[in-house]
């Protein structure tokens, strides 16, 4: 690389200050390092009173602790933020031969194969809580203000990268240059680092899309999640905090394009009657519907986390499936581990900080796939309306919710204190299913329709 004498100097640029990138480029400006934060558009101001943002996320106690020890946990909590302590699901599924258990239709409003989780019996005040992605956002980039050896790029966005020995040279759209020994891309699911770094990615996409409306509805806020499957996929409600006294909520719908589509088209009356008409009637009714949006759904892997001087985090890295709500909270583990591989060399000036990118790629990578995996499980045991299937899955959450200790491992599981115990590991599950002929056939019938599947760079 020829060297220039009009590139910035910094030890790391960050592209990307989405929630993963900032809670990044905060933590590392934190140990000491200079570091470049490029950013396409900085997040709006969220004003007191506003309508909820569309996006939200349930952010588990992992993820708070990170947020925490980076000081921008209590710009969230200023702003606001909604804890909760219950944790529903249930197969919605109706038996097809009559006579239907009636305990396991959807005319019950706690149906038999319900299972669970309440966060007092674990002796926890709560499983974590929801939080509109704006808010995140906005939290980390106030901290990120006061952090001084954070340099902000902003709106900016990545042009080239040219890696060699001893650095690597970035180049933005403004003609801006920047010179570092690691550039890390959190520049989400399309990331422009992980191609000009010429990574590949292996992605599949689902045949289900999810729907996101922000709604508010009748009586008080609620402190309760729940997700009921349907062969079409889950409908789930997450609460949001009451707002100058109206109780708000996201609820997201995963179903087929077509329907999806048809959903997006009805009027704001239409599609709160088709919410009521299609979720559990423990739904609370609902005043408004004013924002909703689509969103594809594809698991993804990057083939490498790392290469040369790049290096990838968050949704840049890998995709997961929503359905259990832990995409981000798997970035802020990447964030965690990065960090904590990079803070004993951040005091030493020569420290090359690209020797530690094998060992994070050796704990993020394997993580991400078990994480894709255990989604997977989800995703094509309830997508799946064969009678055998049905009959398993709700044995399963029968004898789930009278097993205290398996619940309990779950719910320390989506809360991010546990990781998954080697015997609970989902592949070694999917191995104790029973086994027809030839593995390729089980997928084949498990899967509701034959998925896409790219490998591309
Ligand atoms: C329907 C749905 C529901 C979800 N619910 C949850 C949930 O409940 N809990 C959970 O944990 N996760 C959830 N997720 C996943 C979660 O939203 C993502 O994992 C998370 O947003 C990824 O964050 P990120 O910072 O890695 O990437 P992104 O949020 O994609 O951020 C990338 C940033 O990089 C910037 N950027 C992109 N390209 C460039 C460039 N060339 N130059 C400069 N900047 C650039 C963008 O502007 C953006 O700010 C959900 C996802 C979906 C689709």
């Amino acid at each position: 690389m020829q060297e220039s004498a009009t590139a910035a100097p910094f030890d790391i640029v960050v592209v990307g200050a989405g929630m993963v990138g900032a809670a990044l480029a905060l933590g590392l400006g934190r140990q000491g390092w200079r570091v470049a934060l490029v950013e396409r558009a900085a997040p709006a101001p969220v004003e007191p009173g506003s309508q909820p943002d569309l996006r939200v996320s349930a952010i588990n106690t992992h993820s708070e602790k990170l947020l925490r020890s980076l000081g921008a946990w209590q710009g969230i909590e200023q702003c606001r933020l909604t804890p909760f302590d219950r944790l529903c699901v249930w197969d919605a599924t109706e038996l097809p031969f009559p006579p239907r258990a009636p305990a396991l239709s959807r005319s019950q409003d706690t149906p038999l194969n319900e299972v669970r989780f309440d966060a007092r019996a674990l002796g926890q005040g709560q499983f974590g809580h929801i939080v509109e992605n704006g808010v995140t956002q906005w939290a980390l980039w106030s901290a990120i203000r006061t952090e001084p050896a954070v340099t902000c790029f902003c709106p900016d966005g990545l042009a080239t990268i040219s890696d060699s020995e001893t650095d690597v040279e970035v180049t933005l759209d403004s003609d801006s240059r920047l010179r570092a020994r690691l550039v890390i891309g959190a520049d989400g699911a399309t990331s422009k680092v992980r191609s000009l770094a010429g990574i590949g990615v292996y992605r599949e996409q689902y045949e289900q899309q999810a729907l996101v409306a922000t709604v508010s509805h009748a009586g008080p806020p609620q402190t309760v999640t729940w997700q009921a499957f349907h062969p079409s996929g889950p409908r789930a409600y997450l609460p949001l905090p009451a707002i100058d006294g109206q109780s708000w909520a996201s609820l997201v719908w995963y179903d087929s394009p077509e329907r999806i589509a048809e959903l997006k088209l009805l009027s704001e009356a239409d599609f709160i009657q088709a919410i009521q008409t299609g979720f559990p009637r423990r739904l609370p009714r609902l005043t408004a519907a004013p924002a909703r949006a689509s969103f594809p759904l594809a698991k993804m892997q990057a083939n490498n986390y790392y290469k040369g001087r790049v290096a990838l985090i968050g949704d840049a890295a890998h995709t997961i499936n929503p359905l259990a709500g832990l995409g981000v909270n798997l970035g802020f583990q990447d964030v965690d581990c990065l960090l904590g591989l990079l803070e004993p060399l951040a005091e030493q000036p020569n420290a090359d900080p690209t020797h530690v990118l094998m060992r994070y790629q050796n704990q993020r990578r394997p993580a991400a796939q078990q994480m894709i995996w255990l989604m997977d499980l989800f995703y094509y045991s309830f997508s799946n309306s064969r009678l055998p299937v049905q009959l398993a899955r709700n044995l399963g959450l029968l004898a789930a919710q009278r097993l205290p200790m398996a619940k309990q491992l779950v719910a320390r599981y989506a809360m991010g204190v546990s990781t998954v115990p080697r015997s609970l590991s989902p592949m070694e599950l999917i191995s104790h299913l029973p086994r027809p002929p030839s593995p390729s056939a089980v997928l084949t019938r498990l899967r509701p329709r034959k998925p896409r599947a790219t490998s591309h760079h």
